[in-house]
């Protein structure tokens, strides 16, 4: 296990939730957190740590704002809007860091302002930078309150001149008053306006503001678990539920019969059906519906499915979702959880729909934060 190193903004920053701790403590907390959740129903298998907790973020973050005269870019302080400036974040990618630093000093030597809040005047919003951390390409997203952007092409060519390793720079216009880092425009100032990265030996397209998974190495982890749990034997018919960009689903096409991936969000699912199709899967099929409407559909028309994989947002399933599923009858059910607690409540709704739950297996996704993912597998016992 590596050394354990320090982060100077601990308490400030609201970027994570890294204290003195150290890693070892902390995923044995996090195991005994899935034990106290799901214990009761099955047993929990040691937790995936990462041997090296450090810089694994692929996408990097920071808002820009002012301290005196000085333009600075880093998280806002827990609870506040005053900005802590970051420099050796110790879960970042560094390349995406280093970047962040220069278009700081860009953006001082130009005299781009940035975007006040409370007055609403000014340009310069956040950056983000996402890393295809197996193809190593690199995109930087520049988030402007309007379409202007003051000394845009010296600006985009000073950072290239600095970043050779940047394969595309997109500005995004957020005008809205929100949380919401992106708004809705992309206007790429260089390269393709999106970045590919390979996961599970699978090429997948990344735009601006597309879900990835954060954590690359630690996914492949959990999607093994997914699959290892799911015990494929290249006739079963599999619906991913909540599939999102379709990663789960196509990761276990080569070993299934067909697999259907169901998804509420209408640009994920654009985004799913170019990943099958630039992956030249023919078995899988995407469909945008929600997943408790689907299923209900589905044994309508007496349609059945082998196994289910379910991956909900933190706020888990419901007993609909639950019931629906029971009824096209699956043998087995593999619940990708990201949190313990609704992992915990939702299995009392499989116990009640002929589902036991046999073994869960704990992947730390994001250490140094109090987010674990959870796989559990269940069978059908009646
Ligand atoms: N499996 C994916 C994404 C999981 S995130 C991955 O690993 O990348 C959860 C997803 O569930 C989101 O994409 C969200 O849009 C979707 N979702 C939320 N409620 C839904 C519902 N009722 N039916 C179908 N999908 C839903």
């Amino acid at each position: 296990m590596a050394d354990m190193q320090k982060c100077p903004y601990v308490n400030r920053c609201g970027g994570c939730h890294i204290g003195s701790e150290s890693y070892e403590e902390e995923l044995a907390g996090k195991q005994k957190w899935i034990e106290e959740n799901i214990g009761k129903y099955c047993k929990v298998n040691g937790i995936t740590g990462m041997y090296y907790p450090y810089y694994y973020r692929n996408k990097v973050h920071a808002v820009f704002g002012h301290v005196k005269d000085e333009i600075v870019a880093g998280m806002y302080e827990e609870g506040t809007h005053n900005i802590v400036p970051i420099k050796n974040c110790l879960i970042e990618d560094k390349q995406a860091a280093a970047i962040i630093e220069t278009a700081v000093q860009l953006i001082n030597s130009f005299k781009i302002w940035a975007y006040n809040e409370d007055t609403g005047r000014g340009v310069m919003r956040h950056i983000l930078i996402r890393k295809g951390m197996s193809t190593k390409q690199i995109m930087v997203v520049i988030v402007t309150a309007g379409p202007e952007f003051p000394h845009k092409n010296n600006f985009v060519d000073e950072l290239r001149k600095r970043h050779p390793e940047i394969t595309t720079i997109v500005q995004n216009i957020n005008g809205q008053d929100t949380t919401m880092v992106l708004g809705e425009r992309n206007k790429p100032l260089y390269g393709d306006g999106y970045i590919e990265d390979v996961l599970c030996g699978l090429r997948f397209r990344i735009s601006p503001n597309s879900f990835y998974q954060i954590n690359s190495a630690q996914t492949q982890a959990l999607y093994k678990k997914a699959i290892q749990a799911a015990e494929l034997t290249g006739k079963e018919t599999v619906i991913d539920a909540y599939c999102g960009i379709g990663t789960i689903g196509m990761a276990m096409a080569s070993k299934a019969g067909r697999v259907i991936g169901v998804e509420l969000n209408t640009q994920a699912v654009k985004d799913a059906k170019a990943n099958a199709k630039r992956n030249n899967i023919s078995n899988i099929h995407f469909v945008n519906a929600d997943a408790t409407e689907y299923m209900t559909q589905m044994s309508e028309n007496d349609q059945r499915a082998d196994v289910v994989v379910l991956d909900p947002p933190r706020s888990g399933t419901t007993e609909e979702f639950v019931k629906a599923m029971a009824l096209v009858k699956p043998s087995r059910v593999v619940y990708v959880s990201c949190n313990p607690e609704t992992l915990g409540r939702d299995l009392e709704y499989f116990k009640k729909a002929g589902y036991k739950a046999k073994e869960a297996w704990g992947v730390d996704m994001f250490p140094f934060s109090w987010h674990v993912e959870t796989v559990c597998l269940l069978t059908r016992i009646k």
